[in-house]
């Protein structure tokens, strides 16, 4: 028990110093970067400290593939991680320690079986990947990223929120929802997701047949979608992606997907878009 007590204040001294060691100047320039972090109301941002002081604290950032890691990267990547859990409880992060950074993006090898048997081996080009009880991978250029329409790090930390149960599904722990979330959060989800899905059949059938679908001037098309059609992917994308979107551009999301926006806003215990539509004057 004493070893318990010893263990739990060395971890809050751990964190009390990590928020110390935070440059505040660094801290505001990236607040300031970021325009779904610079929504955040005064509140917030001292929230958002708190967890990423918490993230530094109990992660290691390390780098992979010759690029240098410097405090501004770990806290960029920190600040980014810490806002799906700005009012839940970090623990949802437990159970893993290392965030690996590579300069770009990176290839994972996959394996994947055919209808006929045949095993391809190749690899497939990623942004970010979070491993079912393992590290958070990511590239930096991407997570350096202030796009509106993507957010490789949200992304992956939402992978990990859905993992809290053990399986990526599309379904993170619910327990802090209100009752009886669970089944309506399924249905929801699955309404969303096939409406999204169909969405994106129809983009696909007006692109012309000459052009290659996975082109950039296919873009075009593609770009109609309130979301990257990755989302399509499965379930667990379709909860990642719609966590991107979220918290980068909640307005679209709430607008497009309002009971599925719903849902995340009761999830995440934020409401972004709200925020957004009502901003905090500067003080
Ligand atoms: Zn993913």
């Amino acid at each position: 028990m004493l070893r318990w007590l010893t263990g739990r204040g060395a971890a809050a001294r751990k964190i009390a110093s990590t928020r110390e060691q935070i440059d505040p100047r660094m801290w505001d320039e990236l607040v300031s970067h970021y325009v779904f972090l610079r929504a955040l109301d005064p509140a917030q941002r001292e929230a958002l400290l708190a967890r990423t002081a918490w993230i530094l604290a109990s992660k290691t950032v390390s780098a992979a593939a010759g690029l240098h890691m410097t405090d501004r990267i770990a806290l960029t990547i920190a600040a980014q991680a810490a806002l799906p859990i700005l009012n839940l409880d970090p623990a949802r992060y437990e159970g893993w320690s290392e965030i690996i950074v590579y300069p770009a993006g990176f290839q994972i090898p996959r394996k994947r079986e055919d209808e006929d048997g045949v095993v391809h081996e190749y690899l497939e080009d990623a942004a970010g990947e979070a491993w079912d009880g393992g590290p958070v991978v990511l590239s930096w250029e991407d997570a350096a990223d202030d796009a509106d329409d993507f957010n490789v790090v949200i992304h992956e930390f939402a992978h990990k929120l859905d993992l809290g149960n053990g399986e990526a599904n599309g379904v993170p722990p619910l327990t802090h929802c209100k009752p009886a979330t669970r089944k309506h959060w399924v249905r929801v989800l699955n309404e969303s997701f096939d409406a999204f899905c169909r969405s994106v059949d129809a983009v696909e059938s007006q692109i012309p047949p000459d052009m290659d679908p996975e082109s950039e001037e296919s873009w075009t098309w593609w770009s109609t979608l309130a979301m990257d059609p990755y989302a399509a992917t499965d379930e667990a994308e379709f909860f990642a992606v719609s966590s991107e979107v979220f918290f980068v551009n909640p307005t679209l999301l709430a607008d497009e997907m309002p009971h599925w926006y719903d849902l995340l806003a009761d999830f995440y215990q934020q409401d972004p878009a709200k925020s957004l539509r009502h901003p905090q004057l500067p003080r």
